[in-house]
């Protein structure tokens, strides 16, 4: 088969890989109904972090499952299924209160880019939908693998409830489900801080009610401005830069609750402004497989349509162009058809 491999900045090729087999009789093969680009694999691909060797690529998948170790017994081949880009166990103290991300046996899933995968774990990870989906359904179900998955943990580690005022500091596709799961919360205000004319647009359908383009210290003159000189009480941020980390930070009220999901890079917090901001702060990997029933049931039902994160899509061996039209924002994020 075929799959997508990073050889190095913008050098990524769809080329020969070595088709999936059980390794393990706790292992799963999913034959790929659709799977993506995430705005993580962006650094690699851009340089910012290195590849040291040519690298498959692609952790958000949803399929079919296909055969299955000895083993397994929660899915059986021809069920459709989610999983998160960690494997994880399901069942030691850390998946246990509900942080499969965590898991002490965790294993990345960082080969989806393909038409097969092998998913370890299989009965901790993988979680069936009621039937086979009709291919509509498909795009909401496949976001569920990661960037509305983490958009929810955003939302959820930021404590939103009914009622709140709520900031997204990040306007890509995890920012803009944190929206739509703020606004599914039952959030009363949702500011969205976005400086682009698509994502804005976007933001509104998903249940934005305000827009800040204004960034760093400017923007959170203007989240006070907009909130008689509180704050926000949730804050989500879902870029990983200095500059948003401190935006949401200083963007959140006395009391009120941060939520982090942007891998950081190059983030450093000074404790001492810390001590005094008096927030909540709770992010990190998301425990996307906690929140998969819920979210499956959610899209199943059509209360949530987050596919519609998805402005590109493409066949899987056009994996190149889906990753250039994301770099070059282009696309807010790319669906591949394998
Ligand atoms: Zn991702
Ligand atoms: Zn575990």
């Amino acid at each position: 088969m075929r799959g997508a491999v990073l050889y190095g900045p913008r050098d990524l090729r769809f080329e020969v890989r070595d088709m999936p087999t059980i390794i393990k009789p706790t292992d799963a093969i999913v034959r790929n109904s659709a799977t993506c680009v995430c705005g993580s694999d962006l650094w690699p691909y851009r340089g910012i972090q290195p590849v040291a060797q040519p690298t498959p690529m692609g952790h958000e998948y949803c399929g079919i499952v296909e055969d299955v170790g000895s083993a397994v017994t929660s899915v059986k081949p021809g069920q459709f299924v989610i999983g998160s880009f960690f494997a994880s166990d399901n069942k030691c103290p850390n998946c246990h209160v509900g942080y499969q991300s965590s898991c002490q046996n965790r294993e990345l899933v960082n080969t989806a880019q393909a038409p097969l995968l092998r998913v370890p774990l299989a009965d901790g990870t993988l979680v069936a939908t009621p039937n086979v989906p009709s291919d509509d359904m498909v795009p909401s179900l496949l976001t569920l693998s990661d960037v509305m998955g983490t958009g929810w943990f955003a939302a959820h580690a930021a404590n939103v409830k009914p009622g709140n005022t709520v900031v997204v500091v990040g306007d890509g596709a995890v920012g803009l489900l944190g929206m739509l799961s703020a606004s599914q919360m039952g959030a009363e205000r949702i500011i969205a801080m976005s400086r682009h004319d698509s994502r804005q647009k976007l933001a509104r359908e998903f249940g934005a009610t305000d827009i800040v383009t204004e960034r760093g210290d400017e923007g959170v003159d203007r989240i006070k401005e907009l909130t008689n000189g509180v704050g926000a009480d949730s804050v989500l941020e879902c870029v990983g830069t200095q500059e948003s980390m401190m935006q949401a930070i200083r963007a959140t009220r006395k009391g009120g609750h941060v939520g982090y999901v942007g891998v950081p890079h190059g983030v450093e917090l000074n404790g001492e402004e810390l001590f005094f901001a008096h927030v909540h702060l709770h992010g990190g990997p998301a425990p996307v497989r906690h929140f998969l029933p819920e979210l499956i049931d959610l899209v199943w039902k059509g209360k949530i349509n987050p596919g519609k994160v998805f402005d590109l899509t493409l066949p899987l061996d056009q994996v190149a162009e889906g990753y250039r039209a994301m770099d070059e924002r282009r696309a807010i994020k790319t669906l591949l058809r394998p």
